[in-house]
């Protein structure tokens, strides 16, 4: 071990440390294999040790000690991010999360957490008092709510709410920031968009508030389509429609769902298109009018009782990146996009990507708002031949097709979800971290404070303060 390292590490033997070779490579990885392109790249990535605080006064003493040593600290929820997010880049401490897990506070209209807190149990927590939280992960059941404000961007609950960063999804933070003497800070407003989707290099987030609202009775409901511009015409209109309340819609070109679906292929039909819905009980008898009325899509799993007996997992675990997950278990060689077609040429987007792409991309969208605007954002599976082939693909959706393509086989938070710099994100790191020691890496801008993104490009979050 360098000496930094190992003097930080005995500084820090007072607290839950771990420097176990075999712990530390396993807290050192997330879902980063996802992508082939980046297992490739990190697989050597490995921390120096573990160290996991029980509380915020120990965060401010372990940052406070490795900024002392200028050893790097990247923060771990469950790692269950994709894109290399929790994985330390530069080695060093790896601050898991772990025994900060308390739901600290259940109000009428908003809620508490540690950021270690896992989401499921949030929930849980919520319901326990008759109210739900907004928006959750796919990875519900795994992922902590401080790793879904820091590294995750939307979910269930998107199609009422939508993206995460939305101002109406995140109360408050509280950070620990990485300095000589850390600060504590709280954010509010639109200050919060500099800690969240941030990857944690701005500061250790140890409190979260966000806002709850009366629980609703949901049910999961599976529908199958002629194809997959019916499922989404069907979803439009059921998304907008005032007797539908929804907290998840997501559709699925074929043969998606009778490939990957897992034990929801029992319901799907060869050839079926499919719509995944979470919808409010009482607006069953309206769901199942419109969907007979449309004339070309059918409820294959019918709602509650009826499927008795199958164990099928909650139904958002065949949307969002679960549907990626889903194929990889039937298809090694299967991996992921994310994309943003035009909203008011998706037919037409979709033909030109099914002419030049055939069957090696298939579609699938998860229904968000943007703007209080119902919008379908494209997470298509792709076929898997090199990391020269994903490039070429990218390429010629960006620049063949012009659509625009959120790239998640990049570690970078600009070249990923970004595609730009956010200048309030760099602003607030260069304050909170001047040594740039936390989860080193991922933020361009900071390292190289000229990068540029092409101008004129969309990007998915618009949080730019100077
Ligand atoms: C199958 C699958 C499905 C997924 N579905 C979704 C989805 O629907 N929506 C979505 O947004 N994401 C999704 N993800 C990505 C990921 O699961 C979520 O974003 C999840 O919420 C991350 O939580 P985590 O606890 O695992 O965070 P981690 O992976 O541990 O960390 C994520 C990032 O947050 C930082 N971080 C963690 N805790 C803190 C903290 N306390 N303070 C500061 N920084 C911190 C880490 O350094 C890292 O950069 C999916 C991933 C997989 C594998």
């Amino acid at each position: 071990m360098k000496e930094n390292i190992e003097a930080c590490r005995k500084a820090l033997s007072c607290y839950d440390l771990d420097d176990n070779a075999r712990t530390v490579q396993q807290k050192s990885r997330d879902f980063y294999w996802y992508s082939p392109v980046l297992k490739e790249l990190l697989d050597a990535v490995c921390g120096d040790f573990v160290v996991a605080p029980r509380n915020e006064a120990e965060i401010v003493d372990i940052l406070a000690t490795c900024h002392r040593h200028d050893v790097p600290v990247t923060v771990r929820g469950a790692g269950t991010g994709n894109y290399g997010q929790a994985m330390p880049l530069a080695g060093g401490a790896v601050l898991h999360m772990k025994h900060m897990k308390n739901v600290i506070a259940v109000a009428d209209d908003h809620l508490i957490a540690e950021p270690g807190a896992v989401l499921a149990r949030v929930e849980e927590a919520a319901r326990e008092k008759g109210r739900e939280i907004r928006l959750f992960p796919s990875t519900v059941a795994t992922a902590t709510i401080g790793g879904f404000i820091a590294g995750g961007s939307s979910g269930i609950g998107a199609v009422r709410w939508g993206g995460l960063r939305n101002p109406a999804n995140i109360r408050r933070l509280r950070l620990v920031t990485m300095e000589a003497e850390p600060r504590i800070l709280e954010l509010t407003g639109d200050d919060i968009a500099k800690a969240a989707h941030a990857y944690g290099v701005n500061g250790v987030i140890t409190e979260v508030e966000i806002p709850i609202d009366p629980a609703g009775d949901w049910v999961d409901v599976l529908i199958g389509a002629e194809d997959f511009n019916a499922a989404n015409r069907l979803a439009f209109l059921l998304g907008d429609h005032p007797q539908i309340a929804l907290r998840m819609l997501s559709t699925f070109q074929a043969p998606i769902p009778e490939r990957y679906f897992g034990r929801y292929q029992h319901f799907t039909r060869p050839g079926d298109a499919a719509i995944a819905l979470i919808v409010a009980r009482d607006c069953l008898p309206a769901l199942e009018e419109i969907v007979a009325g449309s004339g070309n899509a059918a409820i294959r799993f019918p709602v509650d009782g009826h499927a008795k007996g199958q164990r099928l997992p909650p139904i958002h675990e065949i949307a969002w990146n679960h549907t990626t997950l889903r194929a990889l278990k039937v298809d090694d060689e299967i991996t992921y996009l994310q994309m943003l077609l035009p909203q008011d040429d998706l037919e037409g987007s979709l033909r030109r990507i099914e002419e030049t792409f055939g069957e090696d991309l298939l579609m699938h969208f998860e229904f968000t708002r943007f703007a209080g605007r119902l919008s379908a954002v494209a997470m298509p599976l792709v076929r898997y031949q090199s990391t020269e082939h994903i490039e070429l693909i990218v390429e010629t959706l960006e620049n063949g097709l012009g659509l625009t393509v959120f790239n998640p086989h990049r570690v970078t938070l600009e070249e990923g979800g970004m595609k730009r710099t956010d200048e309030a994100q760099l602003q607030f790191k260069r304050e909170n971290d001047p040594k740039g020691l936390l989860n080193p890496g991922k933020m361009i801008a900071f390292t190289d404070p000229d990068w540029r993104w092409e101008k004129d490009r969309i990007f998915l979050f618009n949080s730019e303060k100077k």
